[in-house]
């Protein structure tokens, strides 16, 4: 019996034995070491993540900021820079408080660090997802060597909406290139080894959803399906998850009704249960505090809501500091949560190894040695004219020759300050070279250029004032509109061709600053439709951080070049691509609408029962369309001009039938037929014709930036497998269903060349 007993009951004693090995495996006794020592005060402590306050300003020692390390009662601090301040706060925390815990050091990392690359928008145009890896590598290095060790970055929110400012901060409409990028950051951040001395924790943000604000206004609710969800808008956090980052930043919306920092669906259910990920989660900024706004209740409320929900780390509001005892006392919270949180956070210092050495990013030498070097900023160069987007060129007035004389106009010619764009918070913003600066230096003896600023920004000066976060001067020129443009005409009327430096100031994208009307601002459109009618040929440099509505200027400027904000190299990499010498192959990653009236536009939209039937795009009664507006874009997504062409032939597939456990060869001959050497992204789309709930139009599913001499062909070849076709169906399986299926491939997203094939 007792024999029979053990037998019986030997499948579970495996079980109980594997499953302690694995706990063993997961808890680390260091940590677990020092979880056991700490009060509770000191592991609410862990979980405070204050701003830099007074330190940032004064002296370290003396600041509210250092009485409250001393005390344990800080877990990390929110952007503070400069690796001598890091150090000296570092050593209040390993040499005062009794417990001896590193800070983490956390800072808005966006787009480059003091050498700054093109606003992420622009990064993703590049479509170059081994250079936009050494972007994140990069700006981790330079980081790193100034105190830093853990980034607000990569920002993955898909966006469809261009009125929300926040679009110039992620990659795009597309959820697969989205994915692709996110992975690539984080590898770049946080590289192979989070132990070494150069890389850094990734925090990926903001989850989730919070591209989807109604109406494009900030921190406007969500409110989304599943099946969309999960298919369109989740895959870009899931990749940076699968990719390893080290933490996650909770959104300011809803979901659901219940705000993204309180909502325990989604921070344990989804991301913990279902994705497997073990780092750590973070607020944004005062996320806690304002779920008091959202309605959920008192800030001790909140405060247990969002532990309760999986967060980990309060960011600046110490809604956790100052009510979790209270909350545990009475029953609202266990400690075990509190201890699960604390355990996260230090596991991210353990593997980081600051427990090690506290002072492993705080090396006074390497700043100097690292940051902004020659090096760095001439890969910012190459970065940013990699980025940009040729959206017009007729009779190819472009590139420009270096003879005559140019006459350089607009209120984005000569301005430092604009060129790095939004969350620059590191860069020296007066040192980033203007286009004036640059095109000078790079236009040569043979060329004369002429200047003249011709408009302000705006006519209204409150939207300019609105438009200046972080106190930047949009330098407005006290004299009349009508003065300005004079001049401008003046120097216009002298010059062989004009350059029209146009479009936003960095601030009127980012943070908070969505725009209901997303036009160039009608002051620097009458400027541009003054030079165009000197009857000089104009080239249209645009300056922007969200897709504009270009609908007049696509029809009567004869070249645009979208140059985003290129960072802090601007002006240098503008005129490698205006003289071309870097011929342009940015291609678009979201798309720019006729009118604001589109909105939300995209290009892997679903079909509805009663689509637009003629190609021409021409209204017609009872189907999905409007009598005022046409239904395409001005351009689409993938698109963009290169000073060469390209001509695809001969689309192939292995196979007509792709069995479960096969994959398909699609191939396709691109060939250079233009008078320059240059590089296109070849894009593949798919279409699923049939499934059990609707499918896009067209899905991204593949793409390859490729370089041709000029007459060159390469034969470019993607291998389709059965996970490529797979989706979430309406119980939210992700499965690929058999059928047939549309293979599109081409230069952009309105690819007509197709083949087909059916999964059995
Ligand atoms: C933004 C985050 C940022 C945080 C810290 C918030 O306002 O939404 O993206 O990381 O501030 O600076």
């Amino acid at each position: 019996m007792n024999n029979w007993k053990t037998i019986h009951y030997l499948p579970l004693l495996l079980f109980c034995f594997v499953f302690t090995i694995t706990q063993a495996q997961e808890t680390n006794p260091f940590v677990e070491g020092l979880l056991n020592k700490m009060t509770l005060d000191e592991k609410i402590g862990q979980l405070n993540l204050p701003g830099g306050g007074d330190v940032i300003t004064g002296q370290a020692k003396s600041s509210d900021i250092a009485n409250k390390i001393a005390a344990g009662k800080v877990g990390g601090l929110l952007s503070l820079t400069t690796v001598e301040k890091i150090r000296e706060v570092q050593k209040i925390a390993v040499e005062k408080s009794r417990l001896k815990i590193p800070l983490l050091f956390g800072l808005d990392v966006i787009h480059g660090y003091k050498t700054t690359f093109p606003i992420p928008l622009g990064l993703s145009t590049s479509w170059d997802i081994p250079l936009i890896e050494k972007t994140a590598r990069m700006a981790a290095q330079e980081a790193s060597a100034d105190g830093i060790n853990w980034t607000f970055s990569p920002m993955v929110d898909i966006s469809r909406d261009p009125r929300w400012g926040r679009v110039s901060e992620g990659s795009g409409e597309d959820p697969y290139l989205g994915s692709e990028i996110a992975k690539a950051m984080v590898r770049g951040y946080q590289g192979d080894d989070l132990t070494k001395n150069n890389t850094i924790i990734s925090c990926v943000k903001h989850f989730a959803l919070y591209g989807a604000s109604e109406a494009g206004r900030d921190y406007n609710t969500v409110d989304m399906g599943r099946i969309r969800m999960y298919n369109e808008y989740l895959p870009p956090y899931k990749a940076a998850i699968n990719a390893g980052v080290g933490s996650v930043m909770a959104s300011f919306n809803e979901i659901d009704g219940i705000p993204a920092t309180g909502n325990k669906w989604l921070l344990t259910d989804l991301l913990r249960k279902q994705w497997g990920f073990e780092g750590f989660v973070v607020t944004d900024y005062t996320g806690i505090n304002e779920m008091i706004a959202h309605g959920m209740g008192d800030l001790q409320t909140t405060s247990a809501l969002a532990l309760n929900a999986g967060v980990d780390m309060d960011m600046v509001g110490e809604g956790f500091l100052t009510t979790l005892s209270k909350s545990l006392a009475e029953g609202k919270i266990k400690i075990e949560q509190i201890d699960n949180a604390v355990r996260r956070i230090l596991k991210a210092k353990y593997d980081l190894g600051l427990f090690d050495d506290p002072y492993k990013y705080c090396e006074v030498k390497r700043a100097k040695k690292e940051v902004y070097t020659k090096e760095n900023r001439d890969f910012a160069r190459e970065v940013a004219t990699q980025s940009m987007v040729l959206l017009k060129n007729e009779n190819q007035l472009l590139p420009l020759k270096r003879t005559g004389t140019i006459a350089l106009v607009g209120p984005l010619a000569n301005t430092s300050e604009n060129m790095a764009g939004t969350w620059s918070v590191s860069t020296e913003q007066s040192k980033s070279i203007a286009l004036l600066e640059g095109i000078r230096e790079a236009a040569g003896k043979k060329v004369k250029i002429t200047y003249a600023k011709g408009s302000n920004l705006t006519y209204d000066p409150e939207l300019e004032e609105n438009a200046t976060m972080f106190g930047k001067s949009l330098n407005r020129d006290n004299r009349s509109d009508a003065e300005l443009l004079n001049e401008a005409l003046e120097v216009a009327e002298k010059a062989d061709v004009i350059v029209a430096a146009l479009g936003e100031a960095a601030e009127f994208s980012g943070e908070s600053s969505s725009r209901t009307n997303i036009e160039i601002p009608q002051v620097q459109k009458d400027l541009l439709n003054a030079l165009l009618k000197t009857g000089k040929p104009v080239v249209l440099v645009l300056f922007t951080g969200r897709p504009l509505v270009l609908k007049e200027e696509s029809k009567t400027v004869p070249a645009i070049l979208n140059v985003w904000f290129p960072g802090s190299e601007a002006g240098l990499a503008i005129s490698d691509v205006l003289f071309g010498d870097v011929n342009p192959s940015g291609k678009l990653t979201a798309t720019f609408p006729q009118s604001v009236g589109q909105i939300p536009i995209y290009y892997n939209h679903k079909n509805t029962g009663r689509p637009l039937q003629n190609k021409e795009g021409k209204f017609e009664k009872f189907t999905s369309n409007y009598i005022d507006e046409r239904n395409e874009p001005v351009y689409p997504f993938g698109y963009g001009l290169s000073y060469t062409t390209f001509k695809y032939e001969n689309l192939n597939i292995s196979s007509d039938t792709m069995l479960e456990n096969d994959s398909l060869a699609v191939t396709v001959n691109v060939t250079n037929t233009g008078n320059y050497d240059g590089k296109e992204v070849v894009q593949l789309y798919i279409r699923d014709l049939v499934g059990s709930v609707t499918r896009p139009v067209k899905e991204l599913k593949g793409f390859q930036k490729i370089a041709l001499k000029k007459g060159e062909t390469k034969k470019v070849t993607f291998i389709l497998t059965l996970e490529d076709l797979k989706f979430y169906n309406y119980n939210l399986d992700f499965v690929a269903e058999p059928g047939e299926f549309e293979v599109f491939v081409g230069g952009d997203s309105n690819v007509e060349q197709k083949v087909t094939f059916t999964l059995k």
